[in-house]
């Protein structure tokens, strides 16, 4: 129920519009396409998804001559089930079941203020309560507010939060939470970067040198890098999507406040264009408020 009520935003604006624009309409015709197509984009699918999601409609109506508007949401979900396939072709797991990997090392990357300390103070209570050990590093040695806001949801959780002073190099930070990691035997290390999206060069410097220094204390990791992207910002999520991806192998993605949008279309575009797993969706502020995404439970949720 969290997740309706999290994705309700997005669930009545997509279907109040939709039902605007067949208002009057029995079959499924030009007009009706060129109507949809403005709802899916206003809803921040992306006007590349969009148009495949039209294009396959046609062409189904082209096969089978004809179709009731009142088909229409059934195939509409149809079509938006398989898009989510194929951009995540398994149902997503929880990170907290790879098979013997101990530290599991996750990398968290996004920029400022998309919500990843909190995704990952989140993540932390989740593991620590299914009875994990947790060890987080604050890398994001830029910002303070960063580091002590991991640190409250560490005294918070009950998990160690390893931080070294302002501005130091934070593959140094890195490399010991992974070596903590190691030394506690924890089953999860969760590593914070720094949010700056200056330039290609210089984020994807930063994330490789991370990674090459993690490395040394456990040489597959990082096993996941996370990217969180805001959901409430639309098309930027998408644009900051291709800049991190470009920067750097990405292996799952969370998108966080899809509670206080009715954008939540941007889930099935940005699936559709990166073929990431979306592993995780925040729909709220509360630890419980981050939830492994389902591409089920999510397509029923909006459809309903
Ligand atoms: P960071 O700069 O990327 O580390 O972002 P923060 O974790 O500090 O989050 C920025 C703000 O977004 C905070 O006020 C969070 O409480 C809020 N936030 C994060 N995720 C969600 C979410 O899924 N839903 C809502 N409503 N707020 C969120």
């Amino acid at each position: 129920e969290t997740l309706d009520k999290g994705l309700e935003k997005s669930k009545d604006s997509f279907f109040s519009k939709l039902g605007k624009a067949l208002v009057g309409k029995s079959t499924v015709d030009d007009e009706v396409l060129d109507n949809l197509e403005e709802v899916l984009v206003s809803s921040d699918v992306g006007v590349e998804t969009t148009l495949k999601i039209i294009e396959r409609i046609q062409q189904r109506v082209a096969r089978d001559k004809y179709m009731s508007t009142s088909e229409l949401d059934r195939i509409l979900k149809e079509e938006v089930a398989s898009l989510l396939n194929e951009g995540n072709p398994d149902e997503a797991q929880d990170f907290d079941t790879p098979a013997g990997i101990k530290p599991y090392v996750i990398m968290v990357v996004g920029v400022n203020g998309v919500g990843k300390t909190t995704t990952i103070g989140k993540l932390s209570s989740q593991f620590k309560k299914k009875g994990k050990n947790v060890v987080l590093g604050a890398a994001d040695t830029f910002r303070a507010a960063a580091v002590d806001q991991l640190k409250l949801w560490g005294e918070r959780v009950g998990v160690p939060v390893i931080a070294k002073g302002m501005n130091t190099d934070p593959s140094a930070v890195a490399f010991d939470a992974v070596k903590e990691g190691v030394d506690r035997n924890a089953d999860i290390v969760i590593v914070d970067t720094a949010g700056r999206l200056h330039t290609k060069v210089n984020l994807m410097n930063e994330l490789t040198k991370i990674k090459r220094v993690m490395q040394k204390v456990v040489p597959d990791a990082p096993h996941e890098v996370l990217l969180v992207l805001d959901g409430s910002t639309g098309q930027n999520a998408s644009i900051q999507a291709r800049e991190f991806t470009k920067a750097t192998e990405v292996t799952a993605l969370a998108i966080t406040k899809l509670d206080g949008t009715a954008k939540g279309g941007v889930v099935i575009g940005i699936s559709d264009e990166f073929k990431i797993p979306v592993k995780y969706i925040g729909v709220g502020e509360k630890a419980e408020d981050l939830q492994v995404f389902s591409k089920s439970e999510f397509v029923d949720s909006l459809f309903k």
